[in-house]
């Protein structure tokens, strides 16, 4: 007999060259086959009549096989099967090439439901190649919502349709959801559920199909989150305790932190006095000032003779944080370090990365800001204490993962991207947020504007006069998503143009992808020190920059950029009180009217144009599964209700039996899956 653990090896329809096809799409147990879900659905649950077929449309007939016959064509050779069928309005030929068995498949008066295109031969309309079944048999794949899978080479939709359906109907699935839970969301059992989202009766039922394996879903990662949570609260954390300069170290900035830094800092020093590790997520608009938030709590630990570090995802981020941050610290006899792929520094001296891998270790070194190269595991620290990552969305999942050997540090994750904390919950678990509301004071709104080609010249004379005035200019190249080289060719193209034809008079730097990293940091430096008045560069500027002198972006081929990112751009200037813009070139005459452009113009505030963009992008995957690192296969998190519907289930259930033992079935499944990604 079979279980859902049985290998797909002892199935019958499963010889040994198929099992490695379905291993090739994940398929090692009956389980897997049976929650391998479709990617959608055909819908051929509606017959057409014979006589009113069209020509080019896809078609589901319903017939009686008139005649057959399968012959060789003499010139080239292929086999030809050829039907006459008919219904009450009318006969047609069908015809299918190559497959010689289909002469013993057809036999006069035998009714057959036939799915194919309809094309036209010698004037005539027939069906090349359709899908058949005998009206005797239960329809598969055919005359119904037909589940369409994601394939592998030598697998066709038929075989391992008929694979799943075979087993789905021999096969029940244990229900493992308390039936309390069950009864009050009206939920499908698991069985029908997963019966009907392969093989659904119609639209409503796989809907309700959908909800209930979406709820699986997310309530199981609730629970995960949840449980996680909980024992984390049991882990001993290190207590970081207040130290009485702070206040002075805040006095000796050059600005005064706004009452929105001055709160998060608030939240994340009581955080660290707890016995066991935070997990903060400060969220604040492009330019809200969390750098400066992060590193007094850094500085904090380093007074303890605590060591923290600060994770980019870019080497020009780590580079510039690595600056500030020595500058910043210069006075209070901190050893600050830079370990990326491509240098290695300790207090502002290029050294030897073992050096530095050293001073790491034994605990010397007390401030260090890395890319992912602080990941790999050879790289151990004496006492870290907090972990703070810069554009926390840009790190994958699998680098998130690192910080999972049950590490007492804190942690401290930064974002300009928006998530609604109830999403957060979800995906993070038991993460704190604080916000940043508003931007330091005296920054002025960033003039919008997309610019038409007739306009380029003046443009040019603005930024002219702008870097006359002292300040200076960005000019991003379009972004190319095939192919590296091609961006590449295009920025240099762009420089040069600039170089040569446009501003001869000013110095102007060029960043892209493939400069070396020590070249990329000597640009950035040049720009930083006005040596440089324009940088022409690729999207590799698009996160953290902040060059304050900076006061005009000006964005090439903007209509290929994504809203989150071009506001992102918009964001490496307007950092000082100076007044800026932001000028968007297309190349599409329509630019005006683009939504996107549109709505970067006529929104300032990186909340509102999330929203934005949601709306733009109908419910798109601005929160989606993506960033989230979550694999769903169906559940969507933009259906917020759910996900807060779950978790009050899975708080209450744990909350009632943190160990789970009353629901066999469902620890099983819990215990399964990873655990929280973001640890
Ligand atoms: P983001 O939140 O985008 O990471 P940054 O931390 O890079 O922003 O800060 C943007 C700029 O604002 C930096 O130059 C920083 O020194 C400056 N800044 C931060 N806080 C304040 C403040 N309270 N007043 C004035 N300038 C500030
Ligand atoms: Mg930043």
């Amino acid at each position: 007999m079979f279980d859902l653990s049985t290998p797909i090896e002892q199935l019958y329809l499963v010889g040994p060259a198929r099992a490695k096809l379905l291993k090739n799409l994940g398929i090692h147990t009956l389980e897997d086959l049976l929650f391998y879900f479709p990617r959608g659905h055909h819908d051929l649950s509606k017959f057409s009549r014979i006589g009113e077929l069209k020509l080019g449309e896809t078609a589901n007939v319903k017939v009686k096989i008139l005649e057959s016959k399968t012959f060789r064509t003499k010139v080239r050779r292929l086999t030809i099967t050829q039907a006459l069928v008919e219904d009450e309005s009318g006969s047609i030929l069908c015809v299918w090439f190559n497959q010689p068995y289909l002469a013993k498949v057809f036999h006069p008066r035998e009714e057959f439901i036939f799915s194919g295109k309809v094309v036209a031969s010698k004037n005539k309309l027939q069906l090349q190649n359709p899908i058949y079944e005998p009206v005797r048999d239960e329809q598969v794949h055919t005359s119904r919502l037909v589940p369409l899978y994601g394939l592998t080479a030598n697998l066709t939709q038929k075989q391992l349709r008929s694979i799943i359906k075979l087993y789905l109907d021999k096969v029940p699935i244990p229900e493992y959801l308390p039936a309390l839970i069950l009864k009050s969301e009206n939920l499908l059992g698991e069985t029908a559920a997963v019966r009907q989202f392969h093989f659904p009766a119609d639209y409503a039922a796989l809907n309700s199909a959908q909800t209930r394996l979406a709820f699986d879903e997310i309530f199981q990662t609730q629970l995960r989150v949840l449980r996680y949570k909980k024992s984390r609260e049991q882990n001993r954390g290190i207590v970081i305790p207040l130290d009485p300069g702070l206040d002075q170290k805040i006095e000796s900035l050059p600005f005064k932190l706004t009452l929105s830094q001055k709160e998060a800092l608030a939240e994340i020093i009581e955080d660290y006095q707890r016995p066991y590790p935070a997990n903060r997520l400060l969220e604040g608009d492009v330019g809200s000032g969390k750098t400066i938030v992060a590193a007094l709590t850094m500085w904090l630990a380093a007074q303890n003779g605590l060591q923290t570090a600060l994770l980019c995802p870019t080497e020009v981020l780590a580079s510039q944080h690595y600056a500030n941050l020595l500058k910043l610290f210069l006075n209070d006899g901190l050893d600050v370090a830079i370990l990326t792929s491509s240098q290695a520094k300790l207090n502002g001296n290029p050294v030897s990365r073992p050096t530095v891998l050293a001073a790491i270790q034994n605990g010397k070194s007390k401030i260090v800001i890395g890319t992912h190269a602080l990941l790999e595991p050879q790289i151990r620290f004496k006492t870290l204490s907090v972990i703070v990552i810069d554009e926390q969305h840009r790190f994958g999942v699998q680098q998130r993962s690192w910080l999972k050997h049950d590490s007492p540090a804190h942690l401290l994750t930064m974002s300009a991207t928006p998530i609604p904390r109830t999403l957060a919950l979800t995906l993070y678990g038991d993460l704190d947020i604080s916000i940043l509301k508003e931007l330091p004071a005296g920054r002025q709104k960033i003039l919008t504007k997309i610019v038409s080609e007739q306009n380029r010249a003046k443009a040019y004379e603005f930024i002219a006069k702008q870097i006359e005035a002292g300040r200076q200019a960005f000019v991003i190249c379009p972004l190319i998503e095939e192919s590296d080289k091609l961006e590449v060719k295009s920025a240099t193209a762009e420089y040069k143009k600039l170089a040569a034809d446009v501003f001869p008079q000013l110095r102007i730097g060029l960043l892209h992808g493939k400069l070396k990293p020590v070249e990329k940091e000597q640009v950035m430096q040049k720009f930083k020190d006005n040596e440089l008045q324009i940088l022409v560069s690729t999207s590799v500027i698009e996160v953290g920059v902040d060059i304050a002198n900076a006061t005009v972006m000006m964005i090439e081929g903007s209509e290929r950029f994504g809203l989150a990112q071009l506001h992102q751009f918009r964001g490496r200037v307007g950092r000082s009180d100076h007044k800026s813009y932001c000028f968007l070139f297309s190349n599409d005459p329509e630019a005006e009217k683009n939504p996107r452009l549109k709505a970067l113009v006529e929104n300032s505030n990186g909340f509102e144009l999330a929203e934005k963009d949601l709306a733009i992008r109908g419910g798109g995957d601005l929160y989606g599964t993506q960033q989230s690192g979550y694999d769903f296969k169906i559940a969507t998190l933009s259906n917020l209700d759910l996900v807060q519907r779950s978790r009050r289930y899975a708080q209450a259930l744990i909350n009632e039996d943190l160990t789970l033992n009353s629901h066999p079935l469902l620890k099983q499944k819990i215990d399964r899956a990873p655990a929280v990604h973001l640890e």
